[in-house]
């Protein structure tokens, strides 16, 4: 496992573990790659698949729930399938058992939707889904704050047609008021909140990690790319886990001792946490 991390690598990681440092990982799509859960730009294209005649830049607004939230909720329920057939990666597995082993040093904020690093194990407490997850809806017209579990007798059903009914529609609503329930997803038309995807938590955390790794995102999206300059403004380590070059890796490489470690997360995110934790344990 050792071999998939470079002398100094090896080094900074100890050092970490020996001090006790914080640790953030940030995660985007590629560390569900490897379970099955195609990438944004991967070549099934599947997260750019729209319905019939929508792009997902389209379906996936606020606006267009408003307009055919059935169309919404059908092309939701979609993704979920793909999701829920794909099972929790060594990666993921590797980040629990990090939690485990650091505590309250230890914080993830992830980009996905797709609950794999819930369904590992990760604790909610430590965990920010700063997109949300597909796996849970609440209030469209927000009546109460809570968020409720999608119902598990909702995949039987719209497996049946893959379309929206009346069976369907009973199980897609709020469980307060009646009123139809959403994805409990950030669409393209909102914006990010303390209480619904931990924003302020996020940058404040940003701001006081002495470690951050960064697994398997192209940095396109907000939030991510303002932990990154948070992080390397202030001189703390990144160690950038991607097979490709991304806007991550030159600002690993801007921070002292940061570098990008290129290969897949399934590889080297558990080379990672055998050295953190093993250090941390010891
Ligand atoms: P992205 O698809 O834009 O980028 C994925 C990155 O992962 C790329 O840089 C790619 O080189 C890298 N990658 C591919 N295979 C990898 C592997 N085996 N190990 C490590 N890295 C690998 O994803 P993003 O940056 O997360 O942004 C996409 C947006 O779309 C986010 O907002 C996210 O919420 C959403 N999205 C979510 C999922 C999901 O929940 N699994 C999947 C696709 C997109
Ligand atoms: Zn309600």
């Amino acid at each position: 496992m050792v071999d998939a991390l470079s002398e100094p690598v090896a080094a900074l990681l100890d050092e970490a573990a020996r001090a006790r440092a914080h640790v953030m990982i940030l995660t985007g799509a590629g560390i569900s790659a490897e379970s099955g859960v195609p990438t944004f730009r991967g070549a099934e294209g599947y997260w750019r698949v729209g319905s019939r005649n929508y792009h997902p830049q389209e379906m996936a607004t606020h606006e267009a729930f408003v307009e055919m939230p059935d169309e919404v909720w059908a092309w939701y329920l979609y993704r979920r399938s793909v999701c829920r057939a794909a099972s929790p990666n060594a990666a993921h597995e590797a980040l629990v058992a990090l939690e485990r082993a650091l505590g309250d040093r230890f914080l993830l904020v992830t980009q996905n939707v797709d609950g794999l690093h819930l369904r590992a194990g990760q604790t909610l407490a430590r965990t920010y889904q700063i997109h949300g997850n597909i796996d849970f809806m609440r209030c469209a017209d927000e009546c109460a704050d809570a968020i409720d579990r999608v119902p598990e007798a909702i995949d039987r059903e719209w497996a049946k047609g893959r379309a929206i009914g009346d069976a369907e529609r009973a199980l897609l609503q709020c469980g307060r008021c009646g009123g139809r329930a959403r994805p409990h997803v950030l669409w393209f038309d909102e914006t990010y909140d303390e209480p619904r995807y931990r924003f302020e938590s996020s940058i404040r955390a940003a701001r006081a990690t002495s470690l951050l790794v960064v697994v398997g995102t192209s940095g396109a999206t907000n939030l991510p790319m303002q932990i990154g300059s948070i992080v390397a403004r202030r001189g703390v380590p990144i160690l950038d886990v991607n097979p490709e070059e991304n806007p991550f890796t030159n600002l690993a490489r801007s921070t002292p001792r940061g570098a990008w470690l290129a290969g897949a997360a399934a590889k080297t995110v558990p080379a990672i946490v055998e050295r953190l934790a093993a250090s941390a344990l010891g």
